[in-house]
């Protein structure tokens, strides 16, 4: 069994509320992300025993916006992770990294504290686009910290893009994403904005968005234009210059164990998921670790089977039977066979040496595809 698990960092302060924004996150004065640092280093030193001693293998600051923490503040953050844990040798640490919070002291100082890759959120180089998506940077600020980051010695950066957004333009997005290419990072994640219910953008009179067709159309040309640059896709929505996939991400979509720290944040380990509280009061106020956490969530056979599936065909290498029957004890065949096979005939998956993934005709329909594999109970 691999006993190696992944960390997750909620920082969930920013320094406004984007408009299309629904994650836990918000404003809060010095004192207020002062406090909550605090009861995350108790959180962190309340972590069992059984747990402290796995090692690590991905850690990854989000949120929120952690590159908001001052390098002191990180630095007594990272004491008390070294303190519980133990890194692998060659850990991926990541930290995401709004262009408007950071400089280039700040970048030197997240990677002298061990940060070794970061998760640019650019979303768009107009910034007309950013100013209706509300961000607090410019163009200019994604360009600038890019170079920062280079400066600074990082060797393994992510630039996040935002397309279908209201109002764009497929010859819009295409310069985006041409931007990205033009200053070369390692990685390039690429999602379509999602209108989420209770944000400012729902009740917004806004630009018309991009129809269905046009979506589909820029989603296959960010293929295109990605791979013609030496990118490959390894996931529906993110892409990577060989060997610079995202190490602690492909951890959730092939369901191993990660640990989440901080308010709200998700746990996946064995056979159950268990989250952190996400009210801020009870957060500050908990003593215990059981205090930290809402109820933990046993996951039957048939979740973990469907998670396996679900999050296994994100990926652009699918999943392999194998580890499907080694995983569960009972054979691919015997419980998603039909459905794999029917799928083969219409030709949403394919099949090679063991592995099962979808063909892009499969990806363009991945929601109904994987809908397939939801068990009967
Ligand atoms: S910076 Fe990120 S987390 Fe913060 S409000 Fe904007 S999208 Fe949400």
């Amino acid at each position: 069994m691999d006993r190696s698990l992944s960390l997750y960092i909620h920082y969930p302060f920013c320094v406004r509320k984007c408009r299309y924004c629904d994650f836990l996150s918000g404003p809060a004065d010095s004192a207020a992300r002062k406090a909550y640092l605090g009861a995350l280093e108790r959180e962190i030193s309340l972590v069992p025993e059984f747990i402290g001693k796995r090692p690590v293998r991905t850690l990854f600051f989000g949120g929120g916006t952690p590159s908001l923490m001052e390098e002191g503040e990180l630095s007594s953050l990272m004491e008390a992770l070294c303190s519980k844990f133990t890194f692998e040798e060659g850990a991926e640490i990541s930290m995401e990294v709004n262009p408007g919070t950071a400089d280039l002291s700040k970048l030197r100082a997240f990677r002298r504290q061990g940060i070794n890759r970061l998760s640019i959120g650019v979303q768009s180089f107009h910034d007309q686009e950013l100013a209706l998506l509300g961000r607090i940077h410019r163009a200019e600020d994604a360009v600038r910290i890019f170079h920062e980051a280079r400066h600074a010695g990082f060797d393994n950066l992510n630039l996040d893009l935002m397309s279908a957004l209201p109002g764009q333009s497929p010859e819009k997005w295409r310069d985006n994403l041409e931007k990205a290419c033009s200053l070369g990072p390692e990685h390039i994640s690429a999602y379509s904005l999602i209108i989420e219910e209770g944000t400012p953008f729902a009740s917004m009179e806004l630009p018309p968005l991009p129809g269905e067709e046009e979506d589909r159309r820029m989603y296959h040309e960010t293929g295109e234009i990605l791979l013609s640059r030496g990118y490959e896709r390894y996931e529906i929505s993110n892409y990577a210059r060989p060997g610079f996939a995202c190490r602690h991400n492909c951890v959730y979509w092939t369901c191993r164990d990660y640990l989440g720290l901080g308010l709200g944040a998700s746990s996946l380990m064995g056979e159950s998921r268990f989250d952190c509280v996400s009210s801020m009061k009870d957060y500050l106020s908990a003593g215990r670790w059981e205090d930290f956490h809402e109820e933990k969530i046993p996951l039957t056979l048939e979740d973990r089977m469907e998670e396996f599936m679900f999050l296994g065909l994100r990926m652009t290498e699918g999943i392999r039977t194998g580890d499907f029957e080694e995983r569960f004890h009972v054979p691919f065949e015997e419980i998603y066979g039909k459905t794999a096979e029917k799928h083969l005939k219409e030709g949403l998956l394919a099949e090679d040496m063991g592995r099962l993934f979808l063909t892009e005709r499969g990806l363009d329909i991945a929601n109904y595809v994987m809908s397939d594999y939801i068990l009967d109970r």
